[in-house]
């Protein structure tokens, strides 16, 4: 396993992140590099540097898999595939609609690749790439310059089988879940799925799309003949799939709860303080997400049969 470490403050050109703070990717499978971002709100300091992003190398070219959340760690993610390999990017996949995924994707227009995203992502960054701007200027100031959002033009309904040269990937859109815009991506050569934020590990799950949508994909995943994941965000090495069950009983508890609160007539400003609730312990950023989830999910079960 190869880990490769660049300093960020040599990248930026000036001091405007913490020092000691680097760039690592690890080859998690071969030819599989995983960025794994931070559990941080984001900010000037750590850059967006919140998912987990990385590559996949082919004899011919680089599938790049989520970009960062802003310039700069887009710009670290090219500067650690040139450590890897001389090939071209030839592909950068947005796997879905969230900033801190896909704002560092301006760093591979030299390259000249072709973006690729799920079918609903275009409509979903035309709805919210202004708001996304803005907030995005808010939390990084200058250091989030140059962060761009480019729409990407191939364009996945189901799947998408991508020739990188004596490898291949399969890039797979999936119905309504985490939003209604998220992508897989497994490499055939290492059985490596790369499953963004359809699997969250420590960091709090998050729901913008619907939660029994959620579990439904959840479902099929597991039937998946993976070997090596990759989490949007933190990690383990739980076997596959056992390392879906944590966000399937948070994400179930919440169902079943939702439905007790709105079958007890409990409105839903109790609901939000109560469903869930003991799921805190074992999530990071859990105030931040999770009354938020449950708020969506009342609102989504409450029109159920
Ligand atoms: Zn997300």
């Amino acid at each position: 396993m190869r880990k490769i470490l660049l300093s960020m403050l040599a990248l930026l050109g000036c001091g405007s992140i913490a020092s000691g703070a680097g760039f690592v990717v690890e080859e998690i499978a071969p030819g599989n590099f995983v960025h794994y971002g931070r559990h941080e709100d984001r900010s000037a300091l750590n850059l967006g540097d919140n998912a987990n992003i990385g590559f996949i190398v082919g004899e011919r070219c680089v599938a790049v898999i989520d970009s960062g959340g802003s310039l700069a760690v887009g710009r670290a993610l090219r500067e650690a595939i040139a450590g890897v390999t001389p090939q071209p990017v030839c592909y950068v996949i947005t796997t879905h609609v969230h900033p801190d995924h896909f704002f560092g994707a301006a760093a591979f227009l030299a390259d000249r690749p072709q973006y690729v995203g799920h079918a609903e992502l275009p409509r979903a960054l035309a709805a919210r790439g202004k708001f996304y701007k803005g907030t995005l200027e808010r939390d990084l100031g200058e250091a989030g310059a140059g962060s761009e959002i480019i729409v990407p033009e191939l364009l996945v309904k189901d799947r998408l089988r991508l020739d990188l040269g004596g490898r291949f990937i399969e890039v797979r859109a999936w119905p309504l879940a985490h939003t209604d815009n998220d992508l897989t991506v497994f490499d055939e050569t290492t059985s490596t799925l790369w499953l963004a934020d359809l699997l969250f590990l420590q960091h709090t799950p998050v729901v913008d799309g619907s939660i029994l949508g959620f579990l439904r994909v959840l479902d099929d995943l597991a039937a998946l003949p993976a070997r090596t994941i990759v989490p949007g965000h933190g990690r383990s090495d739980a076997a596959w799939p056992q390392v879906l069950d944590a966000q399937k009983r948070y994400l179930g508890l919440i169902v079943r709860e939702t439905r007790q609160a709105l079958g007890n007539g409990v409105p839903i400003q109790d609901a939000v303080e109560s469903v869930g609730a003991q799921e805190a312990p074992n999530w990071v950023n859990f105030d931040t997400y999770h009354k938020r989830n449950v708020t969506g999910a009342y609102t989504e079960l409450e029109w159920e049969d």
